[in-house]
């Protein structure tokens, strides 16, 4: 029998939700990402949950929809997923490209310079990303006790002395660049 296939577009975005809550993270590094949050909050950063633990069927969404929408890949040579009844073949190329780019901003990916990783440490609830700001010196306390001055620039997640604190924790900050990502491993 074959499978009902349903054509891509934005509604694809709430089949598979991913999540914003550190609850849906895994054991220790659960933890490890609540002390670190519970840290900055008290230091006075801003902090602004974007992702937590994401089902794989959201990152095979993501990736695909985001390389065709670029013109990267051809709709119709897109893999399948078992369980993602989706159709990214509207016919024509110019209807494809445009069904994915509608899924860009309610996949929440449509400012993403960087491909989304087809495989990633949210899978695992191993990863969560965040948006970090402050506006002064800050005092942020690492998982050792020590008190660490905050004060140079960006006053952001791209930080180097607030990513040395993260660490202290265990949570590490992407490896790349221009990220909110922070995972476990820094992958
Ligand atoms: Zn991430």
């Amino acid at each position: 029998m074959e499978e009902e296939l349903e054509l891509s577009g934005a509604q694809w975005a709430k089949k598979f939700p991913g999540s914003e809550d550190t609850r849906y993270l895994l054991g220790n590094f659960r933890l490890a990402v609540e002390d670190f949050l519970h840290a900055m909050k008290e230091a006075g950063i801003k902090i602004v949950i974007r992702a937590t633990f994401r089902p794989p069927k959201r990152s095979y969404l993501m990736h695909f929809a985001w390389r065709i929408a670029k013109k990267q890949l051809d709709p119709e040579k897109v893999p399948n997923m078992q369980g993602v009844n989706i159709n990214w073949d509207h016919g024509t190329k110019e209807k494809s490209v445009n069904a994915a780019k509608e899924m860009l901003p309610a996949l929440n990916i449509d400012k993403q310079v960087i491909k989304p990783a087809i495989r990633s440490q949210h899978n695992s609830g191993l990863a969560i990303d965040m948006s970090l700001s402050w506006n002064k010196t800050i005092e942020l306390k690492d998982a050792n006790g020590n008190t660490v001055k905050i004060n140079t620039l960006p006053r952001n997640g791209l930080n180097k002395q607030l990513i040395a604190v993260g660490k202290t924790y265990g949570v590490q900050k992407f490896k790349g660049k221009d990220d909110p990502h922070w995972s476990n491993n820094g992958f």
